[in-house]
């Protein structure tokens, strides 16, 4: 990464910016600062950077390329492939912190940021430990898949078979000749499903709410993130018809299998929060039976699971991949900075008017690619935090 010459001095900062959280959007946002002189500490509460990457399920690649995924300042090595490995993202971010050589605190949650006292400028992080950390500005990198989240379900705490959230998922061979419900057809609920097959589980439903729309990873060498890409400017409308052409060209109509093509338009769900779900095997899976899409899971009965459709299922266990919550309200829900649905109101650049200095990256799922969106947010952040330091350091000259 270029270095800034207009950059404020690193060495005369008495308050560093705070980054929350070790992930790829708070690597990003730090290196992005240091290329531009800006002093970032990054505070992360596991013990090593990329923890959410090291949790996921085994079989897991990147569906957006290695090439539209990189962060600023350090390619992927060509040897990760086009769809880089779980275990290669996690060496990915590794490299990338040291070759950056950023500042980093493990270990450390940030529980609360308040503003700092009367008279000063900047943040107070109230961290565990009892630690309070000054700082002139903070990146909020704390991920879009912080907690688990499972529906409201009756019958939920009395059911006495076995259930655990996608988080929890490795891979098959626990289930090896079970019979398995998987709830929720987002692209881990589907990969999930395809992975239990291929791993020898003896029946695997999948239930599905909302039937999603599907897509090729790629086409004829065209990945589906570049489409995403070039689309994402066009009005939802245009894009929901010219996917809907393409889908029609290129997924097969799996309405007589219990996934019929969504009415609302792609790029519509897509504004709703609910992105395509790229197919690793689920269209054959299911063309094949061993998948099965069954109604929507309505509530738990003793060791039953009661469908939408009226019927009773007895599954050996239920997987649900039913996403997760921001879980910002305790870190900044007191800022009023948060929507209704507990969304930062502003991402990238923009500070919200009432809590200058605060900035949110990753809080979004767009048609792109997240680490792509994260890495060009990185940028925007870095920039419009430099430019305030410089404002800064000009104003106490
Ligand atoms: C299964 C799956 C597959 C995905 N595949 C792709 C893909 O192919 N391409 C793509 O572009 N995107 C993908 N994404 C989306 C996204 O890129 C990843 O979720 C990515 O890890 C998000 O990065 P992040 O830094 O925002 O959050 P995370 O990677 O979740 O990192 C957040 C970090 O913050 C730490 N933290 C949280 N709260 C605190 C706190 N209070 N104090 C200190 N530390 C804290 C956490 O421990 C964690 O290390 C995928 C997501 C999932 C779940």
């Amino acid at each position: 990464m270029p270095g800034d010459p207009t950059a404020p001095d690193m060495t005369t900062q008495p308050r560093p910016v705070y980054v929350i959280g070790a992930g790829p959007g708070g690597l990003a946002a730090a290196a992005a600062l240091r290329a531009r002189g800006v002093r970032a500490v990054v505070v992360e509460k596991s013990d090593e950077v990329g923890s959410s990457w090291r949790r996921h399920y085994d079989r897991l690649r990147l569906h957006t390329t290695r090439r539209l995924s990189a962060l600023p300042g350090l390619a992927m090595p060509r040897r990760f492939g086009r769809w880089v490995s779980r275990d290669d993202v996690v060496r990915y971010l590794e490299k990338y912190a040291e070759f950056h050589e950023l500042e980093l605190v493990t270990g450390v949650e940030v529980t609360r940021i308040e503003r700092a006292p009367e008279g000063e400028d900047g943040w107070t992080l109230h961290a565990t430990g009892g630690r309070e950390l000054a700082a002139a500005a903070v990146v909020i990198a704390t991920g879009y898949n912080h907690t688990p989240a499972l529906p409201d379900w009756p019958g939920l705490d009395g059911y006495e078979g076995r259930l655990l959230h996608a988080r929890e998922y490795r891979n098959p061979r626990p289930y090896a000749g079970q019979d398995v419900l998987v709830v929720g057809v987002g692209n881990t609920g589907a990969e999930i499903a395809v992975d239990l097959v291929e791993g020898g589980a003896a029946r695997v439903r999948l239930a599905v709410r909302n039937a999603p729309h599907i897509m090729r990873r790629s086409t004829a060498g065209w990945p589906a993130q570049r489409s995403g890409i070039l689309v994402r400017r066009l009005p939802a409308r245009l894009v929901d018809r010219l996917s809907a052409v393409v889908a029609r060209a290129s997924v097969p109509d799996l309405s007589a299998y219990g996934l019929p093509r969504p009415a609302t338009g792609l790029y519509s769900r897509v504004k709703q929060g609910s992105i395509p779900v790229q197919d690793v095997g689920l269209i054959d899976a299911v063309r094949s039976g061993r998948v099965e899409p069954v109604a929507a899971v309505e509530a738990f009965e003793g060791a039953e699971v009661l469908l939408a459709d009226g019927s009773r299922i007895t599954p050996d266990a239920v997987i649900a991949a039913t996403g997760y919550r921001r879980a910002l309200e305790g870190l900044v829900g007191h800022l009023g900075v948060l929507d209704e649905r507990g969304r930062p109101r502003t991402h990238g650049a923009r500070s919200p008017e009432q809590a200058r200095g605060l900035y949110f990256t990753g809080f979004s799922n767009p048609i792109s690619g997240m680490f792509r969106e994260m890495a060009l947010d990185a940028e925007k952040i870095a920039k419009a935090i430099a430019r305030r330091s410089r404002t800064a350091e000009a104003a106490a000259r």
